[in-house]
């Protein structure tokens, strides 16, 4: 078989521990048969980004504006122990985040969907996409304890000297206090990028806020999706059939149990932490989401969701097999591969991100899965395969496919 050709290069950005081994075996195994590969490589392991001061992170986000696609590996994000661990010149910052800075995107999170992994919802058929703002709110607040009675307010003092304020709270004894801030720059972003990646994706998307309470902070949010949609957005929309609603944030955790998902879900900051968590743990399995970050102007970054699955690393360091689950980490590749496809009109690379697709989906569903899946899924009979027997159950099944 020829290999499938590629026109531009995905921008590669490998990472640590455990992922950084199953990242090997996939391409090994899953990619570099079947592709005439191009990729601009970026080494994002830990030791790298000590030896470089970082910069390879930041020069493979800026790789990412010049291709518009990449695909990334899981990443260590230092600590106290980490720094300890590898020597580290610096506690470097979340790759990820820098990422994200240079980018300005929005992360959308979705399940990956098989039969015998059976969400807890009933009701859920199709994959709930979350897409978490990730600028401000309580992660940017200033924050007080207030020691006994007293007056605290808002004070906003413009350039030119002068002063607005709002009053807080007349404390008449002790209490805390919470300032927090978002930008105009940043919601428009997150607006745009949602509603690029609904159409991209040809899904609804639901927006939900709490403006009844918080009628300038929240309202704001709505009004900023409201206007941008629909100067920009809404006739496309219309004419791909999906719609945009907004709705109160209580409601919309109402309606997103009772539905049957297949939309996409845009949470402020802190809703989406804690959405994201649970949709993740709800559809069955953190080693089974996917990741992508999307920015307004149209570039791409995909990723599993879940870390570098550090105790895994551990046991392999020891000689012991591992049976991790390097789906999530497929998918990203599987995205990445597509994505390319798509924007350089290369059908049969499309096609090929669909085939691994669904190889990777038939071998669970026959039973064959890491033992993550294994203690939950409800399919009888079972099989448990190490990382690089499942990867090469994946590949048998591709061959056939294609
Ligand atoms: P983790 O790597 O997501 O793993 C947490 C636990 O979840 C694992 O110990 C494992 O449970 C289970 N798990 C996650 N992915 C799995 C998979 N593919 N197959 C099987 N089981 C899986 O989180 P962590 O251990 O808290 O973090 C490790 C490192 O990852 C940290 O240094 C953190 O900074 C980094 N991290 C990076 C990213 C990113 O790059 N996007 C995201 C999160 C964390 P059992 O131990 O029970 O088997
Ligand atoms: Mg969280």
């Amino acid at each position: 078989m020829e290999k499938i050709k590629m026109t531009t290069p995905l921008v590669e950005m490998d990472g640590d521990e455990m992922t950084r081994i199953l990242w090997q075996m996939i391409r090994e195994e899953l990619i570099l048969p079947f592709v005439d590969l191009k990729t601009e490589y970026y080494d994002l392991g830990l030791e790298n980004r000590d030896r470089t001061n970082d910069q390879v992170t930041a020069d493979s986000a800026e790789a990412t504006k010049k291709y518009g696609v990449a695909v990334k590996c899981a990443t260590i994000t230092p600590n106290a122990a980490r720094v300890e661990e590898y020597k580290l010149k610096e506690m470097w910052k979340s790759p990820n985040g820098t990422i994200r800075a240079i980018l300005d995107g929005t992360v959308f999170r979705a399940p990956i969907i098989v039969k015998g992994i059976e969400p807890y919802v009933k009701t859920w058929k199709k994959p709930i996409t979350l897409a978490r703002h990730a600028y401000g709110d309580v992660y940017k607040g200033a924050e007080m304890m207030i020691p006994g009675p007293g007056k605290v307010e808002l004070v906003y003092t413009a350039e030119d000297g002068s002063s607005v304020s709002e009053p807080v709270h007349q404390f008449k004894g002790a209490g805390i206090v919470q300032g927090m801030h978002n930008l105009d720059s940043s919601i428009e972003s997150f607006a745009r990028s949602c509603f690029q990646y609904a159409l991209d994706t040809r899904q609804d998307l639901w927006f939900a806020a709490k403006d009844t309470i918080s009628k300038k902070y929240d309202h704001h949010f709505k009004d900023v999706f409201e206007e941008i949609y629909e100067k920009q957005y809404q006739k496309e929309f219309e004419s791909a059939g999906l719609t945009y609603f907004y709705t109160l944030i209580d409601d919309a955790i109402a309606r997103v149990i009772k539905s049957e998902g297949g939309f996409i879900w845009a949470c402020k900051n802190y809703d989406g932490d804690v959405m994201s968590d649970l949709v993740a743990t709800a559809f069955g399995s953190l080693a089974m989401m996917t990741s992508v970050l999307v920015s307004p102007q149209g570039y791409y970054e995909y990723e599993a969701a879940h870390g570098t699955v550090q105790r895994h690393y551990y046991q392999h360091l020891k000689g012991m097999e591992t049976s991790t689950n390097p789906v999530a980490t497929i998918f990203a590749w599987s995205g990445a591969l597509r994505k390319r496809g798509e924007l350089d009109r290369l059908p049969a690379l499309v096609h090929f991100a669909e085939v691994l697709e669904q190889a990777s989906v038939k071998v669970i569903e026959s039973g064959r899965m890491t033992k993550d899946l294994a203690l939950i899924t409800t399919l009888a009979d079972v099989t448990v395969l190490n990382s690089g027997d499942f990867i090469k159950a994946i590949r048998a099944e591709l061959e056939a496919l294609l």
